[in-house]
């Protein structure tokens, strides 16, 4: 596997690749690399010719400066576990590499992240999803690939880089399931965070997601009753509850979903003591 810790010399590497008629599969990470990274590279090992990895820990995608500064970084471990799922190349970059001559995250022009990124995240974090679109451009100018994937975890972070994909006219978006540990619980790279009574709190949302899942499968299909569901579980998991709502995927909108639903998403965010999680799950599949 190649490591390169400057961006021009990892868009070189593509422009490389790209010559030699091989289709490159991106992962865009901010490292801390877990399970549910790896299952996005193994996809791209297996759908593309060459797979590239990127590691930054994006500042201009974080509201809270105390989240940003605690995030977990362990770059050796990381290339590590991605070499051994197959990654061709792992790349790294400062901001001012990223956008060169701009040394103040306040002022890199911000990429508009479409109407995804309207209600839920998008609320509860202004600024997030302006900063997630400005990093995926400049990541999918340097890369040019064929395909990138991103997780369900993060699925109206998908809406925001498919509106960003639209706009440049590649790559193809992959959506890949969330991936979970042996409990339940989606992999983040902030669980490590977790104390182990905050670990078992934070189980009350994929039991949430699940049990919404299942009344779906009974034929419910009221948006409210649906979350409301969700709601009955998380309610005294000793989580402080930011959303948790069930949503037409396909029909995004900023305000609180009401009425028949013809397909449904799952999508919660819950803080276990100081640390956030977010989860989301398809329930009509
Ligand atoms: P992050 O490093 O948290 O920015 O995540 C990088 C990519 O990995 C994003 O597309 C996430 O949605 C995806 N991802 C993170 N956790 C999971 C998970 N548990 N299952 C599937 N994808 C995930």
């Amino acid at each position: 596997m190649e490591t390169l810790a400057d961006p021009r010399a990892a868009a070189r590497w593509c422009a490389r690749e790209r010559e030699q008629g091989r289709r490159i599969g991106f992962v865009p990470t901010m490292g801390a690399i877990h399970e549910g990274h790896l299952e996005l590279v193994r996809r791209s090992v297996r759908d593309t010719d060459v797979t590239c990895v990127s590691i930054f820990v994006n500042p201009l995608q974080f509201d809270n400066p105390e989240d940003l500064a605690r995030y977990p970084r362990d770059l050796d471990a990381d290339l590590a576990l991605l070499e051994r799922a197959g990654c061709h190349m792992a790349f790294t970059g400062t901001l001012e590499q990223f956008f060169p001559g701009i040394g103040d995250p306040g002022a890199v022009p911000r990429e508009d992240a479409g109407p995804g990124a309207a209600g839920l995240e998008g609320r509860q974090r202004p600024g997030h999803f302006a900063g997630v679109a400005t990093i995926v451009r400049r990541l999918f100018e340097l890369v040019r690939p064929d395909c990138a994937y991103f997780g369900e975890k993060d699925f109206q972070q998908t809406l925001v880089v498919r509106h960003v994909a639209a706009g440049l006219g590649y790559p193809e978006i992959v959506v890949c399931p969330t991936v979970r540990d042996s409990a339940g619980l989606a992999w983040s790279s902030r669980n490590v965070r977790l104390s182990a009574a905050e670990r078992r709190c934070a189980l009350a949302i994929p039991r949430a997601l699940t049990a919404a899942r299942e009344a779906w499968r009974r034929g419910e299909r009221d948006a409210g009753r649906l979350s409301g569901i969700m709601h009955e579980v998380l309610d005294g998991s000793g989580l402080e509850v930011e959303y948790a709502e069930v949503r037409d995927p396909e029909h995004w909108q900023a305000e609180v979903s009401t009425g028949r639903l013809r397909r449904a998403q799952g999508l919660v965010a819950a803080r276990a003591g100081e640390t956030r999680l977010i989860d989301s799950m398809r329930l009509d599949r």
